[in-house]
């Protein structure tokens, strides 16, 4: 269906592109010559990483999104609607954590977490699915992480939103799969980015995943046939537990 040789007249977005792991798994769809939308909210970093795209020849476009607000989500698909008429690919990348054992945690906390690692991917993914049922085509890649199945402690309201992706992936992956549309999940282990530096402070950095795995791993999965399908991947430390999610 999507072939990795194929990228160069699809069009993809990529949620949290303006850093880490979303970074580079936009720079390495651009790569393989898929025109990739750019999104998240710090506009001078996306446009940094357009720029980079643009100087080795890709095609980016920059659409700025707040993920907590369901309306900006809705006119950032407008937008795609508009300029592009299609969206071949989404990748539900961004995410925040908020870190600290339950007992002084916030209600609040776990709304914020929420509202981007949850509920925008019900809105992304509906959004996305008005443009792809229609062409009975499209792959949703949604990032996870190890979280999503097992749970360190003061990972309380991470670990639930992620183990919350996982269902919502696994339903919607047998829902769409008549319409021909593929759901992906990504489990992580700690990648080398800002957001493991709160999470697990203990992690010497120099023993991290790249963010470049993880998207060599979205290249992966987007490389295959229409005859064969990975639901899930899960990309762990070397130096941890083999065969321990
Ligand atoms: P990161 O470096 O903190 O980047 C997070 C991205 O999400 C940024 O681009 C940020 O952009 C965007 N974002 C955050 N809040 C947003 C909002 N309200 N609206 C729009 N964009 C928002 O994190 P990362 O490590 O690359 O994580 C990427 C994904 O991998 C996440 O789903 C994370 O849970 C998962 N993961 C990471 C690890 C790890 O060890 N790093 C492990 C397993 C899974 P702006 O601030 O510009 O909005």
């Amino acid at each position: 269906m999507i072939n990795d040789q194929n990228l160069k007249n699809k069009i993809a977005l990529v949620t949290g592109a303006s850093r880490g792991i979303g970074k580079s798994i936009s720079l390495a769809l651009a790569g393989a010559g898929a025109t990739v939308v750019l999104s998240a909210r710090s506009v001078d970093k996306l446009k940094e990483v357009e720029a980079e795209i643009e100087k080795d020849g890709g095609k980016a476009e920059v659409l700025p999104v707040d993920l907590s607000k369901t309306d900006d989500i809705i006119s950032l698909f407008k937008d795609i609607k508009d300029k592009f008429k299609r969206l071949d690919i989404l990748i539900n990348n961004a995410a925040i954590g908020i870190f600290g054992d339950m007992a002084d945690l916030a209600i609040e906390d776990l709304d914020r977490t929420f509202d981007v690692n949850v509920k925008s991917i019900f809105t992304t993914s509906k959004q996305a699915l008005g443009l792809m049922i229609p062409k009975k085509s499209g792959y949703i890649i949604n990032i996870s992480s190890v979280q999503g199945v097992k749970a360190y402690k003061q990972q309380s309201i991470y670990a639930a939103s992620k183990h919350a992706v996982m269902g919502m992936s696994k339903a919607l992956a047998a829902e769409v799969q008549e319409h021909n549309i593929r759901i992906s999940v990504i489990l992580p282990g700690g990648v080398d980015t800002d957001l493991i530096s709160d999470a697990r402070p203990d992690l010497d950095r120099s023993i991290l995943i790249r963010p470049e795995d993880i998207a060599s791993t979205v290249l992966y999965l987007l490389s295959l046939s229409d005859r064969a399908m990975v639901d899930q991947v899960v990309v762990r430390r070397f130096t941890s537990t083999p065969f321990n999610v």
